[in-house]
């Protein structure tokens, strides 16, 4: 399954007219066991998204050991007081959704030597349980990021909400990073990953397409 997301996505990226390397596939690997991640990895797969920090630190530091340039990233909410083993364990972060968070992350990177590349998320549909920076207070948070905590932000990230079109969010989404002069867009899932490299997507999150259905429910 993993082969067959790899063609879809070269496929809609050659569709799209982008070039053929624009698009990162990161294999969103939470609740699988590393015999799983093991055989991936084989086929050549080097991003790996994961939603919990105790979980990656369970499954990950073994098999970053023992592969060279594997490329791990945090895609669910990092509370504060995880800030340090996350900065030690991952090497991107999909998602920065608050000022206490960014003044924590950037203490802990400085501290550690490791200037993450970090993607801001944003709560595009406004939704009251979903994590996020809600759009009015998107640009003005960007910008704090950099000039006062310094933070290497690379794009901006988002959820769509599972009722609406999410061609309007992503569409949304590059409309901000564009007028933010930010390069990255982490957006798409199993089922709309095809639409957001159509969008502009330079990072698709999936899981289920690749590793077939998680037997936990997990957001
Ligand atoms: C679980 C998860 C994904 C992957 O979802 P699938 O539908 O299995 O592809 C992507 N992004 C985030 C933030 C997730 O939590």
């Amino acid at each position: 399954m993993l082969m067959d997301v790899r063609e879809r996505i070269k496929a809609k990226t050659r569709a799209a007219g982008r070039d053929p390397g624009a698009v990162t596939l990161v294999a969103v690997s939470k609740t699988h066991g590393v015999e799983s991640l093991a055989q991936a990895i084989a086929a050549g797969q080097q991003h790996f998204g994961e939603n919990r920090v105790q979980e990656a630190e369970e499954k990950w530091p073994l098999l970053k050991a023992k592969h060279s340039g594997l490329n791990l990233h945090l895609i669910g909410p990092l509370q504060t007081n995880k800030a340090d083993q996350a900065v030690a364990l991952f090497d991107v972060i999909h998602t920065l959704d608050r000022p206490k968070l960014a003044e924590k992350l950037a203490t802990e990177m400085q501290k550690q030597g490791r200037a993450l590349p970090c993607f801001v998320q944003i709560n595009t549909g406004r939704e009251a349980q979903k994590a996020g920076i809600d759009p009015t207070d998107a640009d003005q948070f960007i910008a704090a990021c950099r000039e006062t905590w310094k933070i290497n932000v690379a794009g901006l990230m988002c959820i769509p909400p599972v009722n609406e079109q999410a061609a309007l969010h992503f569409a949304f989404l590059r409309d901000m990073a564009s007028r933010n002069g930010l390069a990255q867009l982490s957006m798409g899932m199993s089922d709309d990953f095809e639409t957001a490299i159509a969008f502009g997507a330079t990072h698709v999150r999936v899981g289920s397409a690749i590793f077939g259905a998680r037997g936990n429910v997990q957001a």
